[in-house]
């Protein structure tokens, strides 16, 4: 294909990122408007990388967190899940994800999509020109926190208003353990898939 002569026009890819433990309406929603909004061709959620150690207690196994994202997204074609920083393993740098996308997807531009509070920690992240030279942010607005800009350079980051779900998976492991209902926060076959699997039973 061509683009009026321009050159072949370039594959638009949104990056969804989290742990997704577990995957909620929030994401769903904002990932559906950036799509939209950006006139994007596919968005790949990527479920984070397995923490070590102390920390591995802190967030459901990988492949708990990977199925759950399946679920909740296999319905829209739009939508596809990577399993590449389950399996790089480890803790997960964002600079990572981009490269190893790039690699598995080509000459695409890439779109990185990130609510209001982890855009806030832009500058925390190792690495920041780099990344803001692999791939457009977008920071989307979330509920109880503020949608501003971090200061990137020549445009890198948008500032997009999506549908307010204020809903955290946070609060939906609370709701679990706490044997509160969490149907219509969750896809349907995301609270099922909660519940034969046993997971945020316990309290913390
Ligand atoms: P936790 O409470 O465990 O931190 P979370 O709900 O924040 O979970 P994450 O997996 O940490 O979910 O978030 C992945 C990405 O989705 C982040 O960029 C986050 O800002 C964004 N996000 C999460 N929930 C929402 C929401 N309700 N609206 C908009 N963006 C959201
Ligand atoms: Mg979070």
């Amino acid at each position: 294909t061509a683009d009026g002569g321009a050159g072949p026009v370039k594959k638009r890819l949104g990056v969804m990122g989290g742990t997704f433990d577990p995957i909620h309406h929030g994401h769903l929603v904002a990932a559906s408007e950036v799509a939209s909004l950006f006139h994007l061709d596919e968005v790949v959620f990527v479920p984070t990388g397995q923490p070590w150690q102390k920390e591995h207690k802190l967030v459901s196994p990988a492949e708990d967190r990977y199925l759950m994202t399946v679920i909740a997204t296999a319905s829209n074609p739009q939508f596809s899940v990577s399993r590449i920083d389950i399996d790089r393993g480890g803790r997960t740098y964002t600079l990572d994800t981009l490269r190893d996308l790039r690699a598995e997807y080509g000459d695409v531009d890439l779109f990185f999509i990130t609510g209001a509070d982890a855009l806030a920690q832009i500058f925390s992240w190792r690495d920041a020109q780099e990344l803001f030279s692999m791939a457009h942010f977008i920071g989307v607005t979330r509920p109880g926190h503020t949608l501003s800009d971090p200061g990137i350079p020549n445009g890198g980051v948008s500032l997009v208003e999506v549908p307010a779900l204020a809903i955290s998976s946070t609060e939906i492991r609370d709701r679990v353990a706490q044997g509160e209902p969490v149907w219509y926060l969750v896809p349907d076959g995301v609270v099922r898939y909660i519940n034969k699997r046993n997971l945020y039973r316990d309290a913390g």
